[in-house]
């Protein structure tokens, strides 16, 4: 370790006791400031645990939350960035948070949600044990750019890693990371069987539809959603894969699945939750974790935070789900759509740094099928831009209303009970979250 990297988490270390003595919320300034004077300070720190870290477009957090949960019971002492600062300042304020003023940390685990373009940054710095990689989707892509040059970055770090690489081998995008360096013989791959809801065709926008080892059309037996499914390469081979762990059996109804020959029942009905458990699954064999364990976190646990979040109020139940891409926005409209049930939809869009200035990613949203969607509410900076949107997918326009002020759609939202969904981007899941709090909470009181 060079000198100058320990005097800067000494320095950084300096700074957070302080924000602590004044009483103040470090959050992630300390990183930033430590980030901009040095970017190779992550060298400095002695992480005496393994890291494992979870990197993808959509489910990060879910998955993050539900490692923290299974690889904490029995007391176990875990460091993680449960609240999403995924980026290498987030994971720089998190290690300067939790380690001594020489930068030892020491955890049972350090489990880290690492956003997709910082992974060869941070574990170019850090010791890497085991790396999950989700799914590869069109996200952001006036910040992260097209998702093939994000694929090409990671699978770049990936050719000189020899740790665990957990992947989907039902997308292809990460299915071909495996192949990056043939000298790793720790990856695994999970996949989930066939579904009821799975389609023969391409019903939303996908990547990933030609092979990256040489270039011919994918053959798909099946969709399960946007372009993960049951795929081969009819010329090379690619994507023959001999899955690890493999989810059967999956009922959405109950909801429930199969795995090496034992049922599980969990409490989220989507089949991007079914994934996110197959790679959670993975990661608790890959540990030898016991199975009780894992067993009661699939049953029991809710990662909450917006994800499937459900509130009730009177006779009013509300699913609020992020979805900062098309294919988030798809998963939750699907969901919407399987539920026969007369419901309305909130959605609230808006157009934050964190989202990405671009929403043009609203027009790869499939709203054609809407199933029962007696009223759509539209909130956020850009209330009216998704209001555009779903009124040119045909929808009735008379029955769009908007209102940009959170508060006011919430408010006029539960002005008739019923079923209900909400759809809320990147910077505009917690404040949705916060405007129904209050509200439920401010009626309850009056009552
Ligand atoms: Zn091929």
């Amino acid at each position: 370790m060079k000198i100058i990297d320990f005097l800067t988490v000494f320095f950084g270390k300096v700074m957070v006791k302080t924000l602590h003595l004044l009483k103040r919320d470090a959050g992630n300034a300390p990183g930033l400031v430590l980030w901009t004077l040095n970017k190779k300070c992550l060298r400095a720190f002695k992480v005496d645990c393994p890291i494992i870290a979870v990197t993808g477009t959509n489910g990060k957090t879910s998955v993050t939350n539900y490692l923290n949960n299974i690889f904490s019971q029995g007391d176990k002492h875990i460091i993680t960035n449960r609240q999403g600062n995924n980026l290498d300042t987030g994971i720089c304020s998190l290690l300067l948070n939790n380690c001594t003023m020489t930068g030892k940390v020491h955890a049972d685990y350090l489990v880290l949600e690492v956003d997709e373009s910082h992974v060869p940054v941070v574990f170019s710095q850090l010791k890497l044990e085991t790396l999950v990689v989700l799914n590869f989707f069109r996200d952001q892509l006036d910040r992260n750019g097209e998702v093939e040059t994000l694929i090409l970055k990671v699978k770049k770090f990936l050719e000189t890693y020899e740790g665990n690489l957990i992947l989907n081998g039902d997308d292809p995008n990460t299915c071909r990371l495996g192949l990056a360096n043939p000298n790793n013989k720790n990856v695994y791959y999970f996949s989930v069987d066939k579904y009821k809801y799975a389609t023969e065709k391409l019903y939303e926008a996908g990547e990933g539809r030609f092979c990256p080892e040489c270039g011919t059309a994918l053959e798909y037996s099946y969709y399960q959603y946007s372009h993960v499914g049951d795929f081969h390469c009819p010329k090379c081979g690619f994507g023959n894969i001999k899955p690890y762990v493999q989810f059967k059996n999956v009922d959405l109804r109950e909801p429930s699945f199969t795995v090496e020959n034992d049922k599980y029942v969990t409490v989220n009905n989507s089949i991007y939750n079914m994934y996110n458990l197959a790679a959670v699954y993975t990661a608790s064999k890959i540990y030898n974790i016991d199975k009780d364990i894992v067993r009661d976190c699939i049953l029991n646990f809710r990662v909450n935070n917006g994800r499937m979040e459900s509130f009730q109020y009177n006779n009013s139940t509300l699913t609020l789900n992020l979805a900062k891409n098309p294919v988030g926005a798809n998963m939750t409209l699907r969901m919407l759509n399987e539920d026969e049930n007369e419901k309305e939809l909130l959605f609230v869009l808006n157009d934050n740094l964190a989202d990405g200035h671009d929403v043009s990613w609203i027009w790869d949203i499939n709203f054609t099928i809407f199933n029962n969607v007696t009223r759509v509410v539209t909130s956020g900076t850009r209330a009216y831009d998704i209001a555009v949107r779903i009124k040119n997918s045909g929808y009735d326009p008379e029955k769009i209303v908007v209102k940009p002020d959170l508060n006011d759609a919430v408010e006029f939202l539960f002005s008739i009970s019923g079923r209900k969904y909400a759809i809320a981007n990147y910077t505009a899941v917690q404040p949705t979250r916060t405007a129904l709090k209050n509200f439920i909470n401010g009626k309850a009181e009056t009552v």
